[in-house]
Formats: C-alpha cells, sequence, structure tokens
C-alpha cells in the first residue's frame, strides 16, 4: 500500500483515500478471523461440560417428576412449595443451557462454514417436505404466540437438490425470527417459482426493520434496532449461517422491510434438473 501511494504521488487525494480503505478492509477482515477463530476454540472446550450439566440437570428434573410429583399432596405445604420452587429453578437451568448451547452450536457453525469445513450434502428435496419439516420445528413457538401460520405453496413444484437438513435449518431460523418479532401480526411462508429458481419467503407483520439496517442484519453478531429494550435476545449468528447456507446452494437471501409494519425474508435456490431414469426401448434390446 504504501509502494502504491507513492507511485500514484501524495497530491492525488482521490487513489490517497481509496488506498486507505483498502487497508481498513484488510485490518478489520483479520480481527474478524482472529474473533471467529477464538470463539470456535472456546465454544469447542464450553461444549463438553455443558452437555454433562444439561444432562444431569434433566435426569434431576425428570426423578423429581417422577417420584416426589405424585406424592406431592401427601407433604406439608411448606414441603410442597420446596418441591414446586425447585422445579422452577430446574426449568430455568435447562432453558439457560438450552440458549448457550445454541449459541455455542451458531459460532461453531459460522466457524466451520467460514474455513470451508462442512461436508454439505446433495440430495433431492421435495419442497412440500422442506415447509412442513420446518413448520413442524417451530410449531411450538407459533403456538406459545397464538399464532396459527399460513401456508402458500404454489403447486407441482420440481424437486431440487441440496442439503435438506441444511436448507429446513435457513427456514426454522426465518420462522423462528419472525415469530420471534411479531407479536399480533401473520406469519406466512410462500413458495413460488420462475423458470430458473424457487423463492422461499417468510412473510411477518411485526416489529419491521429500518431501511438503514436491512443490509446489516446478515452480518455476525448484528442485532439492530433497539436490541436491548424491546426485543427478545438472541445470537445475531442465525441470519450470517443462513446466508452462508443459501450462498453454497447457489441462491441469494434477502430482506424488504417497513419499520412497524413487518419484514419479508426471502431466499432463491436454482432449479437443477434432477436427471430423469432413461427409459429402455426393449425393441432394440431384441
Ligand atoms: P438473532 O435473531 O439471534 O438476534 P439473527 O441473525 O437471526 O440473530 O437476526 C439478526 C437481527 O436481525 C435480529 O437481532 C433482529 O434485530 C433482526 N431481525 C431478524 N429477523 C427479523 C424479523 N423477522 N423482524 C424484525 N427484525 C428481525
Amino acid at each position: 500500500i504504501e509502494q502504491e501511494l507513492t507511485m500514484s504521488g501524495e497530491n492525488d487525494t482521490e487513489q490517497m483515500s481509496s488506498a486507505i480503505l483498502i487497508r481498513d478492509i484488510t485490518v478489520e477482515k483479520e480481527i474478524d478471523r482472529m474473533k471467529t477463530d477464538f470463539l470456535s476454540t472456546v465454544s469447542h472446550e464450553l461444549r463438553t461440560p455443558l452437555t454433562s450439566v444439561l444432562g444431569f440437570t434433566k435426569l434431576i428434573k425428570k426423578k423429581l417428576e417422577d417420584t416426589l410429583f405424585p406424592n406431592i399432596d401427601t407433604g406439608n405445604k411448606k414441603q410442597q412449595r420446596a418441591v414446586k420452587q425447585v422445579s422452577n429453578n430446574l426449568n430455568i437451568i435447562v432453558a439457560e443451557g438450552e440458549r448457550l448451547t445454541t449459541l455455542i452450536n451458531d459460532v461453531l457453525d459460522i466457524a466451520k462454514m467460514e474455513a470451508g469445513k462442512v461436508d454439505w450434502k446433495s440430495e433431492p428435496i421435495v419442497i412440500e417436505e422442506l415447509v412442513n419439516r420446518s413448520l413442524a420445528a417451530t410449531s411450538v413457538l407459533f403456538q406459545q404466540k397464538g399464532l396459527e401460520p399460513i401456508i402458500e405453496i404454489e403447486p407441482e413444484l420440481p424437486e431440487i437438490m441440496g442439503d435438506k437438513d441444511r436448507l429446513i435449518q435457513v427456514l426454522v431460523n426465518l420462522l423462528s425470527n419472525a415469530v420471534k418479532f411479531t407479536n399480533e401480526g401473520s406469519v406466512t411462508c410462500r413458495v413460488g417459482r420462475n423458470p430458473e429458481s424457487l423463492t422461499i419467503s417468510v412473510v411477518d407483520g411485526g416489529i419491521g426493520i429500518a431501511p438503514e439496517d436491512c443490509s446489516q442484519v446478515f452480518e455476525k453478531f448484528k442485532q439492530v434496532g433497539d436490541t436491548l429494550t424491546d426485543k427478545p435476545q438472541g445470537t445475531g449468528l442465525g441470519l450470517p449461517i443462513c446466508k452462508q447456507i443459501i450462498e453454497h446452494h447457489g441462491g441469494t437471501i434477502w430482506v424488504e422491510s417497513t419499520l412497524g409494519e413487518g419484514s419479508t425474508f426471502s431466499f432463491s435456490l436454482p432449479l437443477s434438473e434432477i436427471a430423469e431414469v432413461p427409459t429402455i426401448n426393449l425393441d432394440t434390446l431384441l
């Protein structure tokens, strides 16, 4: 960069500013890489003990429910209160442990993707199955919010090739976000096609995203808007992971949103024709 500056002449301010910008991005990228490396190592170390803590807590909870709960009426009021309190506290430990597990898995996932260490599958996928399995995985979230998903799938869609579990991960993430950021509006999952690609959209009538924030939500650890006050907690890694998965499939992911009205997160996937099984003409064989 220094060489470039000397050659282009120090009076050429336009050239100088572009050279300085290049250096900034390099430093930023290096810091980003170091952050991901560090988090990946720490996450690995955290995952094992956390699995034990969570596993044993669930075991204690089950023992408590199996043994103490059926006899709860036989104890005095103080004992009954104590059992309920222990049960509540165990529920909190499990919920927080699961949240931490999600964060650790997300960090490891993005680190693996960025390092090109994911074993991607390529299998035929029926779109209806993709949508149904994603909706099943998020059904508890919908129920908790008293929401009913609306499904609009164009008929006779062709199968696509890709990594089914990873694409379900994308749709689950978009649906979870839609539910998370919607209080009274509706959530629709829509699938349409054009000659070259399929587009899957999750449309919500939630809090929406400001125009200047829309381009940032696919960046790592970005939580936009007034995250600390009026938004549920999250990791800020869900959408960057979705972006990596969709781009691996040769597709694109984007958001259109109006603050206070809702958001539409969409991704497109190229349609790759699945080779048809050749029909054998018996006449030519005889
Ligand atoms: P997380 O939801 O765990 O914070 P994501 O990467 O999935 O991480 O989302 C990043 C941020 O984008 C969220 O924190 C939120 O600010 C914004 N966002 C994502 N989906 C929506 C949505 N459907 N409506 C409003 N804001 C959203």
